[in-house]
């Protein structure tokens, strides 16, 4: 029942097959018995439970609110939540309650979705591996499925395990692991897309502007967008039709006349052009991950569809760019964590320099500190028109390189979404922090400095029996014939469904939790 589509369990529900009640407590026995997976920060157990009896007696009247009606979520943790502890995965917002839900959570609810927890991340949402939080990484589900394990039998199942990419990490590892029907992440250089990738599930970047990030806690404002994780490119589409809309709490939301609700009916692959950028062959793609690109290229222009290789030619720039103007975001964004307002305050108190400059220390991580310093640094007078002008500079024609794509005809872009399946936990963490994320969102990032949308759709397993994701990038407001055209690619392929392997669920999770104690009393 867990594995089922948004589209499946609602009609379940709507024909009384089950209810509501009995799929949410399905959904948080799944997660306890997953708990090793690190996917939540939060399990909101008791309101869950309220909010499943009231979905079951509009159900019983047989008046759903919507098809998301008693349907289970999660929000990833840097999302506010009424009354529900909002960390951003940051000793510095340790116990803070937002008196308010943010937008995209509160449709959601309004439709009569179930929220079951809050999800795992970085730090902030700095990061690419989902492995930087102060509640400790997260556990990709599929290190723990058959084809993965089964090459690992001699290996320890405690430390032989692959990341989920982040940040959203937790909430990939939620619908992969089929605790949540569908879960939000935030997407502000690829941190929806990478850990879908890795994790086996179809992740969405829509449109700047399409949906509120009001209550989204900002790493980027210019570039931050509520990413949307589900397990089939025609629940995303239902998801998206929910969020997306004009809200006077973000005036960078815009209504877009006579916007689809959903996939669209009229469609036929032979009238789609798909663009190949011939800079995404990058030097450290995988051999794996290449064949897969190419395979699909193949099955688009098998079916009639035009295939044509084009150019992006700012691309190798969008790195050191979005590096930059992530930090002048960040040096400012962070400046509200004072030990006044939200969250943590120092014990020191001896002077308001030194209660903000001990509380910050205490309250931010290294690449979050690391971050604001770099951000500062970019800003000063001297520096502004060297480093944050340029990269404004540059940002523009990254823009532009893809507005001219479209222009010339081609409807939608198909690209890799990472460089690689999975990689170790401990492997990962060795490199440094900055160079990694940078590295590993290099098919991501150029899409948030355009603002188009993007979407992730497994493909294939790899030999390491890990998924490989290949990304759709669409027009800007185009979102629904980008999904249009995900969907019509995902029924080519044939992703397998996650089947655990026996050990894994059997296994005893009291280190984990130790370690997790540990982290928040040091
Ligand atoms: N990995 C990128 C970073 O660390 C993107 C993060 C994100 O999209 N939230 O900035």
């Amino acid at each position: 029942m867990l594995g089922l589509s948004i589209k499946e369990v609602s009609a379940a529900l709507r024909e009384g097959k089950l209810s509501a009640t009995e799929l949410c407590r399905k959904c948080l026995n799944r997660i306890k018995k997953t708990h090793y997976l690190n996917a939540y920060i939060t399990v909101t157990e008791e309101l869950a439970m309220k909010q499943a009896q009231e979905a079951d007696h509009r159900l019983l009247r047989g008046k759903p609110l919507s098809p998301l009606d008693g349907v289970p979520f999660s929000v990833k943790d840097n999302f506010c939540t009424k009354n529900i502890e909002t960390t951003c995965a940051s000793y510095m917002l340790k116990g803070y309650c937002p008196p308010f839900s943010a937008t995209v959570v509160q449709k959601l609810l309004d439709q009569g979705a179930v929220l079951v927890g809050k999800t795992n991340l970085d730090e902030f949402a700095m990061g690419a591996g989902s492995t930087d939080g102060v509640f400790g990484p997260v556990r990709n589900p599929w290190s723990y499925a058959v084809p993965y394990r089964e090459q690992s039998v001699a290996q320890d199942l405690d430390t032989d395990w692959v990341i989920t990419g982040g940040s959203s990490g937790g909430s990939a590892a939620a619908v992969a692991s089929l605790s949540s029907f569908m879960a939000l992440g935030s997407d502000t250089g690829g941190s929806t897309r990478n850990p879908g990738s890795l994790c086996g599930v179809v992740a969405l970047k829509p449109t700047y502007g399409l949906l509120s990030r009001h209550g989204l806690i900002p790493l980027v404002n210019s570039m931050d967008v509520p990413g949307i994780l589900t397990r089939s490119v025609h629940d995303a589409a239902t998801v998206l039709g929910v969020l997306q809309g004009q809200d006077e709490k973000d005036s960078t939301t815009i209504q877009v006349p006579d916007s689809p609700a959903g996939l669209l009916e009229h469609f036929d692959i032979r009238d789609i052009c798909v663009g190949i950028p011939k800079e995404y062959h990058a030097p450290m793609l995988c051999e794996e991950t290449l064949t897969q690109w190419k395979r699909v290229a193949d099955l688009f222009e098998g079916a009639g569809a035009r295939v044509k290789e084009v150019s992006l030619p700012h691309t190798q720039h969008s790195i050191v760019c979005y590096h930059v103007l992530c930090c002048c975001e960040v040096a400012s964004n962070m400046a509200r964590f004072d030990g006044l307002q939200y969250g943590h305050r120092s014990e020191v108190e001896s002077s308001t320099e030194a209660l903000y400059a001990t509380t910050r220390h205490e309250g931010f991580n290294n690449v979050v500190r690391r971050r604001i310093l770099s951000g500062n640094y970019f800003l000063l007078k001297q520096n502004y028109d060297q480093y944050f002008v340029k990269a404004q500079q540059m940002r523009r024609l990254i823009a532009e390189d893809f507005w001219g794509v479209f222009q010339s005809g081609v409807d939608v872009l198909l690209t890799p979404t990472t460089l690689r399946d999975a990689a170790q936990y401990a492997e990962f963490i060795q490199e440094d922090n900055r160079t990694r994320s940078a590295q590993d969102d290099i098919f991501t990032q150029p899409v948030n400095m355009a603002g188009v949308p993007a979407v992730t759709v497994p493909t294939a397993l790899s030999s390491r029996g890990l998924p490989i994701g290949l990304q759709l990038i669409g027009q800007s407001f185009q979102d629904m014939k980008l999904l249009t055209v995900a969907h019509w690619m995902e029924q080519q392929l044939d992703f397998p469904v996650i089947h655990f392997h026996d050990d894994a669920e059997e296994r005893k999770t009291d280190k984990l939790q130790r370690e997790r104690e540990c982290k928040l009393g040091s």
